[in-house]
């Protein structure tokens, strides 16, 4: 195979869902709800299929879906985008990202990750032909250190990829952090990568969009995703925003990834978007009390806790439970507990800082979680 596929292997989620189906374990570790979004969502799509939304729709998504994206942001950041020139809807934010990096980066060219990263980053870095130059957010509060950021630019950085919401830590970038960020990228005329998918899943503190910053407008690729959102992770619509030079970059990459973007789901997406302020203050109460639950559960049973400002997971440091190796300790876990989680080392490049973190994933019912924490009690 080509050397750009080197080290990437088989996903950990891949890896470790099929090891949670094999030994029964309650899966903690792949991100997924174990309930489906709401009814009407659902219902939605189904009725887009039956009258007939089965073909190519438009490049660049359909209209109500783009229209309903563009609303969305005027109605939670005060941000304007014209739905024909300045929004496109994606295969997931996954493949805005790939699109992202393939439009803006050289090969040679640099790109700033903050690590531990999504592991899709290090792919879509390669594939663009790219470095990746992490700059490392340290436990147990995951801050971004600015002078580590302003000292990791060098004259072939192109792209800083952020990710705020940040999953693997939780983390929510501070308005001084998005601020530093801003000031870097204007200095050094980069052009910012930020996936913000879990911007509704915030329980401390709020998320701004980098967008929203005075200079980002014209440099800034933003991207979010109906999966988290609306807890239907399986089907893949994302979308970016940002001006018109920048969104018809990546839609020039993206028509030749993917063309288009799953049509029954697009329109049920656009109606789900202008669902109410109740519909996303229930999900994060839900969420929260979700992450409390875990997050006290798994305090109790000795570990280090990092409890996480947003998104699905809590990542814990194994070693008060005198375990040094999350890799070692995650691959025992379904036959010693009957559980899976995630080694966070595999989202590090200076992996020895990584090595004993363990990612949980807490989107599951109650009953779950605590089904999750009595078998943790054997280890
Ligand atoms: N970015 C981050 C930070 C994620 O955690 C995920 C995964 N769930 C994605 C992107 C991928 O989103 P999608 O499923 O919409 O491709
Ligand atoms: N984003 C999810 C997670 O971090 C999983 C996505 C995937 O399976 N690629 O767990």
């Amino acid at each position: 195979h080509a050397e750009r596929l080197d080290g990437l292997g088989t996903t950990i989620f891949a890896e470790m869902s099929a090891l949670a189906v094999a030994t029964g374990s309650v899966n903690l570790g792949q991100g997924f709800p174990d309930r489906d979004g709401p009814d009407s969502l659902l219902e939605d799509a189904i009725a887009a299929i039956r009258t007939g939304a089965n073909q190519y729709p438009p490049a660049r998504g359909v209209p109500a879906l783009r229209q309903a994206i563009a609303d969305h942001q005027q109605r939670f950041y005060g941000l304007t985008y014209d739905p024909d020139t300045q929004v496109l809807v994606t295969t997931g934010a996954t493949e805005a990202i790939a699109a992202g990096l393939l439009a803006f980066v050289e090969p040679g060219d640099e790109v700033i990750a903050l690590e531990p990263y999504y592991d899709s980053y290090a792919a879509g870095i390669a594939f663009a032909g790219g470095r990746r130059v992490p700059v490392t957010l340290r436990a147990p509060a995951y801050r971004l250190d600015l002078d580590e950021l302003r000292a990791a630019v060098t004259p072939r950085t192109k792209v800083l990829l952020i990710n705020s919401p940040h999953n693997p830590t939780g983390t929510v970038l501070t308005d001084e952090e998005l601020r530093g960020i801003r000031d870097v990228a204007v200095e050094h005329d980069l052009v910012v990568i930020t996936d913000e998918v879990y911007e509704h899943l915030v329980y401390d503190g709020t998320h701004r969009p980098l967008a929203t910053y005075d200079g980002m407008a014209e440099r800034t690729v933003s991207i979010s995703s109906a999966g988290k959102t609306f807890a239907v992770t399986g089907w893949k619509i994302g979308w970016v925003t940002g001006s018109p030079e920048v969104v018809t970059a990546v839609t020039t990459a993206k028509q030749f990834l993917t063309y288009t973007s799953g049509a029954p789901f697009q329109p049920a997406v656009a109606n789900a978007l202008a669902l109410g302020n109740d519909y996303y203050e229930t999900l994060c109460a839900d969420l929260r009390a979700r992450r409390d639950l875990l997050c006290d559960g798994l305090a109790t049973l000795g570990f280090e806790v990092h409890r996480p400002a947003a998104t699905y997971f809590v990542t814990t440091d194994i070693r008060p439970l005198g375990h040094t190796d999350g890799i070692t300790f995650c691959r025992q876990l379904p036959e010693k507990a009957g559980v899976v989680a995630i080694p966070t080392q595999v989202f590090y490049d200076h992996q020895s800082v990584g090595q004993p973190l363990v990612r949980w994933a807490f989107c599951k019912q109650p009953g779950i979680l605590q089904e999750a924490l009595t078998r943790l009690k054997q280890l």
